[in-house]
């Protein structure tokens, strides 16, 4: 339990940003992160997990701390679905390529996410047509000021598109410490979404099988997403955002090659990417923060750009999106 000082935080962000922490340290368990909250409990605090959805700004004059609580274990079964409880401080992708190891169905299209399991309900991840909440049991959270464990089901996380109740009423309140996972033992392949069938059918797979569905979204990925080992990135800077129908079909006339497809609720959710690129960002590049040539939605970190030079774009991006079609984009990365 040792706490540096003045760290730079380059090593534990996706996007490379090089701030500095005024302390950091790292918990392995609830009692490591308890006794911390306690010692430092003037301090503003900063939760960390593989920091792949996060942009510094600045330096951050308080504590850091990194999580590392490890372990997965498969805690009860029914003729359906076995639960397995992960340490939140397990790699996410790591936690994916287990369950296909032990066939538990559910996690494969959501290969390749990168990040720590304690993230993932943050935001309720998603990636091909498969959100944290589909196979979402429940979680366990430590109240950063009361200083006690809470047990959250599906209903009390209020998950919605990349939101939870922990970004928002109950925004740095609680330090989630593990979660467990509903996995079904027989598959419910979903593969109708992105090129996931084309990418199948290119592998000449002979058997559908829940590690056939992860090779091929990985595949997909691999070939579309920058990789932050070697460009820094946090994946969509901003969420797709939604519309009523009727703004949608004024803008459709328009812009006849708008995209967007209806949700249940009938308003429309449009590419972000898509308005981005047609506001002429995508390849823009001024010193070293960009918009990626290949995927407009992800703005990168080509090598020493400051967290602040990312955020000015980011702002530059979300005024001419506006101007040009009315619509309010909205940040999905975390600004520190
Ligand atoms: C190349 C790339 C592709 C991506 N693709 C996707 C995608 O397809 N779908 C998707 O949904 N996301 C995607 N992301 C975003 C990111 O991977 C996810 O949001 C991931 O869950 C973040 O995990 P993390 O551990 O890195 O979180 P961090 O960046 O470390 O933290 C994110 C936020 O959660 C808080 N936090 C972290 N851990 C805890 C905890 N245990 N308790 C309380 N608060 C905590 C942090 O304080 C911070 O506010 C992508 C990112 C990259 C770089």
């Amino acid at each position: 339990m040792q706490i540096q000082e003045n760290i730079s935080l380059q090593p534990y962000n996706s996007f490379g940003i090089g701030a500095k922490a005024r302390k950091f340290a790292s918990f392995k368990s609830t009692e490591e992160l308890s006794a911390f909250l306690t010692t430092e409990s003037k301090l503003p605090l900063l939760v960390l997990g593989g920091g792949s959805n996060i942009l510094f700004t600045k330096d951050f004059d308080g504590l850091v701390l990194k999580n590392e609580i490890k372990g997965i274990k498969k805690i009860d079964e029914d003729d359906e679905f076995v639960y397995v409880q992960s340490g939140s401080g397990e790699n996410w992708h790591q936690f994916v390529l287990l369950c296909i190891e032990n066939n538990w169905a559910g996690v494969e299209n959501l290969a390749l996410i990168p990040g720590c399991v304690g993230a993932s309900p943050m935001q309720n991840i998603g990636a091909y047509g498969v959100e944290l909440k589909d196979v979402f049991h429940e979680l366990k959270a430590f109240h950063r000021k009361e200083k006690t464990n809470y047990t959250f089901s599906l209903n009390d996380c209020d998950f919605g598109y990349r939101e939870s109740i922990f970004k928002r009423k109950y925004k740095d309140e609680f330090v989630i410490t593990s979660v467990t996972f509903r996995l079904r033992k027989q598959p419910i392949f979903n593969t109708s979404y992105g090129a996931i069938e084309q990418e199948l059918e290119r592998l000449t797979i002979s058997e559908l099988s829940i590690k056939a569905v992860a090779e091929a979204v990985i595949n997909i990925r691999s070939s579309k997403l920058p990789d932050p080992k070697e460009i820094g990135n946090a994946g969509s800077f901003f969420k797709n955002p939604e519309i009523n129908n009727e703004q949608f079909l004024i803008l459709q006339k328009e812009f006849p090659g708008i995209i967007g497809h209806t949700l249940p609720s009938g308003n429309i959710k449009l590419a972000a990417g898509w308005l981005i690129e047609q506001c002429g960002w995508k390849g823009y590049r001024k010193g070293d923060a960009g918009c990626h040539a290949k995927q407009a939605l992800v703005l990168v970190n080509y090598g020493n750009a400051k967290g602040d030079e990312i955020y000015n774009l980011s702002e530059a991006i979300f005024q001419s999106v506006k101007k040009k079609f009315g619509v309010m984009l909205e940040r999905e990365v975390n600004i520190v």
